[in-house]
């Protein structure tokens, strides 16, 4: 079996931080502790860098149809360009087309990624009906891994599901002990300021944002855990972008009611601004939630330090600016939603959190890798720098300068959100189950050697 030892560095897990080597062998981690002294095949100095447990991003729309179009980056760059960013495990989501079962959206989103995929991958089940397909369904998508289940309160024509289906869903998971994620925005209320909008002639990008208020947010947030609770069920609030409703989420948990949230790095970091850019420049940052005013900012920060807030995901979504945004340039309602950000996840929350005094290194750790791990049901195979854990590790230079653009990424997009942002620290070098992926700027990975991960049910948020 092939070994690696990672020499000198500084082992940084959700726990502690600690001066260790790490064994690797095979796909896995032997050993960590100071003074390793084996004769490895490989050996990796970390003198001066750290040793992290790789980025798991839990929120991300590879090959996505979306409004007559598809997402730009397929499993193969999109799962190159995570790697790149010192991501090394997703959980996508696999959408179950209405009418139809469950099964055959798991088989198509297993064909997207089989030989594509560069690091493994989870797949979320988007429910949008439960009529053909019932509850069995769920059970059934249990016991092939697909241990969390996203369900919408928004787009009405589209995704939206009633409160029927909704506690349905929840209730189900006291049997099955997946977890439910919800998009929460009151989807029906948010059609009638859009028509409103529309028939007034205002169809420009920042529309978008004006016409689903943070209120939207809150109501729905603040019904999806009610719901849980009357059925006892954990329940975990996706993209979560506002301070109205990161207080239901505060609440909720102050009660000590199950309920979990992530937010993602453009809530963190971009403003409802952004929307205004001329020449229509403001359709690269539509997505939903949308983007706030920047008072939000600093509120999400706090949750995140606090643990109102539990995971930071990207919802990477991307679409090209020439070609795909443009669809909406003259009704903001036709311009794909979402944004890229899948890459830059760990270089802007070690930036912007750890680099400026607003979360700790271990925290950094445990919003990125840890507890996404635990949640979803994949603790301690990753996650984790132990023996036994998948060795899934990043070599992360916390000096290392990079600048964000366009220009360099590795998403299949052409334009950034954080275009021209600077970071200090990135990812040197990326293993996933003990191959070296990335090194520097180069990709040493394959598409599809990346594989599907089985989760498990009642994962951390039923503990
Ligand atoms: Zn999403």
């Amino acid at each position: 079996m092939r070994t690696t030892l990672i020499r000198n560095g500084k082992v940084v897990t959700a726990k502690e931080t600690k001066a260790a080597d790490v064994l690797i062998e095979g796909e896995r981690i032997k050993e960590v502790r100071h003074g390793i002294n084996v004769a490895a095949e490989k050996v990796i100095d970390a003198k001066g860098l750290y040793v992290i447990p790789g980025g798991i991003d839990v929120h991300t729309h590879l090959d996505m149809p979306f409004g007559g179009t598809t997402s730009a980056d397929d499993f193969e760059s999109g799962t190159r360009a995570a790697a790149f960013g010192g991501t090394t495990t997703i959980v996508d989501f696999a959408i179950q087309a209405r009418g139809t079962r469950m099964r055959q959206a798991l088989d198509t989103w297993w064909k997207k990624a089989e030989g594509r995929a560069s690091i493994d991958y989870g797949l979320h089940m988007i429910i949008t009906d439960l009529g053909v397909a019932g509850l069995e369904d769920m059970d059934a998508m249990v016991r092939e891994g697909v241990a969390s289940f996203k369900l919408f309160m928004a787009y009405p024509n589209s995704l939206m599901v009633d409160d029927t289906t909704i506690f349905k869903a929840l209730s189900q998971t006291s049997k099955n002990g997946a977890l439910v994620c919800m998009h929460a925005e009151n989807g029906s209320v948010i059609d009638v300021i859009v028509a409103r909008a529309l028939a007034e002639g205002k169809t420009a990008p920042i529309y978008h944002a004006l016409t689903r208020p943070p209120r939207a947010e809150s109501e729905a947030v603040h019904r999806a855990i009610a719901m849980a609770e009357i059925a006892q069920v954990p329940v975990y609030i996706v993209h979560l972008s506002s301070e109205d409703a990161l207080n239901e989420v505060r609440e909720a948990r102050d009660r000590g009611l199950p309920a979990f949230a992530e937010t993602c790095p453009q809530y963190l970091l971009l403003s409802v601004d952004e929307l205004e850019r001329p020449n229509f420049e403001g359709a690269k940052y539509v997505f939903t939630p949308p983007l706030r005013p920047k008072e939000h900012q600093p509120r999400l920060w706090d949750g995140l330090k606090k643990d109102h807030l539990q995971v930071v995901s990207t919802d990477h979504c991307p679409f090209c600016f020439k070609d795909q945004k443009i669809l909406g340039k003259d009704d903001f309602t036709k311009i794909p939603n979402g944004g890229p950000g899948i890459e830059n996840r760990l270089q802007l929350i070690h930036h912007h959190g750890v680099n400026q005094g607003r979360l700790s290194l271990n925290r950094f750790v445990e919003l990125t890798s840890t507890t996404p791990a635990r949640i979803f049901g994949m603790y301690p195979q990753k996650g984790e720098i132990a023996a036994g854990s998948d060795a899934d590790i990043v070599i992360w230079d916390p000096q290392a300068p990079y600048t964000i653009s366009a220009a360099t990424h590795h998403m299949k997009v052409d334009y950034s959100m954080f275009e021209g942002f600077t970071v200090k620290g990135n990812a040197r070098m990326v293993i996933s189950r003990g191959e070296v992926i990335v090194e520097g700027d180069k990709f040493l990975g394959k598409a599809g050697r990346g594989r599907y991960l089985k989760r498990a049910a009642r994962g951390g948020a039923w503990k």
